[in-house]
């Protein structure tokens, strides 16, 4: 923690990830006094440098990474009757996009060695109902997308990533995350690669599932286009009571100029934040060479990790007798920041449960969610079951090579304590 005379706020530990036109973009915000809330100027600018980075045609802001879930499966015409598969072993907020949108979710089984969606069980769980595939690009690393697109090709779904967690990740074919599937979702939260403080973008190359998606994160505003979120175009046609305003149905989910005007001057440090995460899974990979109980994701020959977390597969309690708390223990005492669990399985969260079991979304209010009793009746995932326990995340947000190094120590210190103390 340190004060600077110019700046009476503290600086904590992450705040080196701020270091580029952050402020001055904020500042251009607020010298335009706003001009219109609606304006979306700043939005414009943050969505060209982002689809530009990406190559993709569009990209459209949003609030937050659940509601651009949430507003991509609106586009696809996803409604009651209708199934989505997502893999069990995400962050719940995906299972939730797939419930407001009217749908059931299905979840698919994953890969014990990539913990990402196993497309043979996506294709054991289509059925006629099947509408969308949602994979899940976990832990920085993209998903088996040659297979996924295969199956979507051939039973006509639509395919949403979630790139919350991957960011600049590749395929095996050298393809980035998000620019695969029809739609690429991202999350801008505070613990991302990049941070808008909460936030969301899409990207696609659909003109219509564009303006689709703008519009229904947008009011339903008529004038909303693909290309962008003005309103307001014209204020002698607008004001005019019998102007009408609204021709789609939507929420808002518009981002905060102010928080577009951080994003765009995160987006201009992309590389550099992505690949300072790289750099510690580097030094953290080097840290396990040699042991045979702590299993690095697998990252397929050819394709890109962006590490959002480094995660490992803890096989220490089997192999050396050791638990997963005493381990995270033991390498906090070195020096370590504290080791991530995984989520619960998506389906194993209380709220989940309930929706199943009661068709409530609160405790005490029956009814609400009657449409989805019994949704988990079929439910299977006995690998993502297995897995779950044994997931570790070591942090990848060390902005200098001095932390980095004290946690790829940590590591290593731990590793050999508990293999001296074994053999
Ligand atoms: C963070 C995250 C989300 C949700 O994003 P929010 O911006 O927090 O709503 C969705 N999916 C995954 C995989 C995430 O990590």
């Amino acid at each position: 923690m340190a004060h600077t005379k110019k700046n009476r706020f503290v600086k904590t530990s992450n705040s080196w990830r701020f270091r580029g036109n952050e402020v001055k973009y904020v500042r251009e915000v607020l010298n335009s006094g706003f001009g219109s809330s609606t304006s979306g100027n700043m939005n414009q600018r943050y969505e060209r440098a982002f689809s530009g980075r990406f190559g993709t045609k569009y990209a459209v802001t949003s609030n937050s990474g659940t509601s651009t879930l949430h507003q991509a499966l609106m586009a696809f015409g996803v409604g009651p009757g209708d199934e989505v598969i997502l893999p069990a072993l995400t962050v719940v907020m995906c299972g939730y996009a797939v419930i407001h949108a009217g749908a059931r979710p299905v979840f698919a089984d994953v890969d014990p060695d990539t913990f990402l969606i196993d497309p043979k069980d996506i294709e054991r769980k289509i059925t006629s109902r099947t509408k969308a595939i949602m994979p899940v690009h976990l832990y920085g690393q993209v998903c088996d997308m040659r297979s996924i697109m295969k199956i979507a090709k051939k039973h006509r779904l639509a395919v949403v990533e979630d790139c919350a967690q991957c960011y600049l990740g590749t395929d095996d074919t050298g393809r980035l995350g998000g620019t695969i599937g029809d739609v690429g979702s991202f999350s801008t939260e505070n613990s991302k690669h990049i941070s808008t403080g909460d936030g969301g973008i899409l990207i696609t190359n659909s003109e219509v599932l564009a303006e689709r998606m703008r519009k229904f994160g947008g009011m339903g505003f008529k004038n909303i286009r693909a290309q962008n979120g003005q309103v307001r175009k014209n204020k002698d046609t607008f004001q005019d009571p019998k102007y009408l305003r609204h021709d789609t149905f939507g929420y808002n989910y518009r981002l905060p100029e102010v928080a577009a005007a951080i994003g765009l001057a995160q987006v201009e440090q992309i590389d550099f934040l992505v690949r300072k995460r790289q750099q510690i899974a580097a030094k953290y990979l080097k840290a396990l060479k040699g042991c045979d109980w702590i299993i690095p994701q697998r990252v397929p020959k050819g394709s890109i990790n962006s590490y959002y977390t480094f995660a490992v597969r803890y096989e220490g309690e089997k192999k050396r007798g050791v638990s997963w708390y005493n381990f995270r223990k033991k390498f906090m005492e070195f020096g370590g920041d504290g080791i991530y669990a995984a989520w619960a399985l998506v389906y194993n969260e209380p709220i989940m449960q309930l929706i199943n079991k009661k068709g409530a979304f609160f405790p005490g209010l029956p009814n609400q969610a009657r449409q989805f009793k019994g949704y988990l009746k079929r439910v299977s995932c006995p690998k993502a079951e297995k897995l779950q326990p044994l997931i570790m995340q070591f942090t990848t947000n060390q902005g200098i090579e001095k932390d980095m190094d004290l946690q790829m120590n940590a590591l290593k210190k731990a590793i050999r304590f508990f293999d001296e103390q074994y053999t």
